[in-house]
């Protein structure tokens, strides 16, 4: 059975009044436990609201989210325990740290669950060194920290709830490339190491290309796709046309491919591009080495 899957799944804001909006409209889907889904689209598509009806944050106007195969809203006074297991980080989640302690902050969902105080520590510990928070950093003001230490720290106190799904929103909106990469290594870690099920909404086509199994396209509060990766980046036209563009090395490659390289032009990391240019390359220049070598 699918771990989360929705239904028809409809959102307008300000019904009955001039502003009526529908932002999402009328998303099927389903994920299985244990995978780690992309959410693209451009701003304005409908992620937000799709993903805050995920775990209860707002109502649908009409459809169903289901979680283990259960509608979430069919006991309404039980939302709450929804929002436990499908965790939630959002974009700057830094702003909500409030404790004195950095470790009271990580603490404090897993107390909000009814952990008593040891279980809440023991599981803020494991969540602060899954993040690669140094245990030095626990005991100081949340305010002390920097900017990527904040947002660790942020993130620690949502795996501190083990939610059986784990939601991001721009997790690594403002951190600079380094901050970034060693981010999206520890989700990596964290998803494969707990066999969770994350899913990762980004602007980045780079983050979601090196992360995902599979990409959710939001376009115009619909679902334009929900496929494998490199399923969705072969489609690079479709994509611009929804005012996305894949990574560029997928780019490249796909030019490559054209101009008759034997290379894969849905290829998704440097990496990877590298492994399958460095030998043709290599190849070729032997071939010209010999071909210009004089008699
Ligand atoms: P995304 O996360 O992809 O940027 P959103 O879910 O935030 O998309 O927005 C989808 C649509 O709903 C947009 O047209 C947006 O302007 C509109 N919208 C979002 N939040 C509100 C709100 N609180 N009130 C009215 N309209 C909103």
């Amino acid at each position: 059975m699918p771990i989360l899957e929705t239904k028809n799944l409809t959102y307008k804001y300000g019904t009955g009044t001039p502003f009526e909006k529908v932002a999402v409209e009328n998303v099927s889907l389903s994920i299985e436990k244990g995978e780690l889904i992309g959410v693209i689209g451009h701003t304005g598509s409908g992620k937000s609201t799709l993903i805050q009806m995920l775990n209860g944050l707002i109502r649908p106007t009409a459809g169903q989210v289901l979680l283990e195969g259960k509608d979430i809203w069919q006991e309404p006074k039980k939302i709450r325990a929804v929002r436990f297991r499908v965790g939630m980080v959002f974009q700057y989640p830094e702003y909500q740290l409030f404790e004195e302690t950095v470790l009271k902050d990580i603490m404090f969902g897993p107390k909000n669950m009814g952990l008593d105080e040891k279980r809440a520590r023991d599981r803020a510990l494991e969540a602060a060194e899954f993040t690669g928070l140094k245990p030095e950093l626990l005991e100081k003001s949340p305010f002390e920290l920097s900017g990527g230490e904040k947002r660790r720290a942020a993130i620690a106190g949502v795996i501190a709830m083990d939610p059986e799904v784990l939601v991001l929103d721009e997790p690594t909106a403002g951190l600079d490339p380094q901050g970034r990469d060693v981010l999206l290594a520890q989700i990596g870690q964290y998803h494969k190491e707990r066999g969770n099920t994350v899913l990762l909404v980004s602007h980045s086509m780079e983050d979601v290309g090196r992360m995902a199994d599979r990409l959710l396209v939001m376009s115009n509060g619909h679902k334009a796709a929900l496929a494998p990766t490199k399923e969705v980046f072969s489609q690079g036209e479709e994509l611009e046309k929804m005012g996305l563009r894949v990574p560029q090395i997928t780019k490249i490659m796909g030019e490559l491919k054209k101009l008759g390289c034997p290379v894969d032009p849905s290829t998704l990391t440097v990496d990877d591009a590298l492994k399958q240019l460095l030998p043709y390359l290599k190849e070729r220049q032997g071939t010209k080495t010999t071909s210009t070598r004089p008699n």
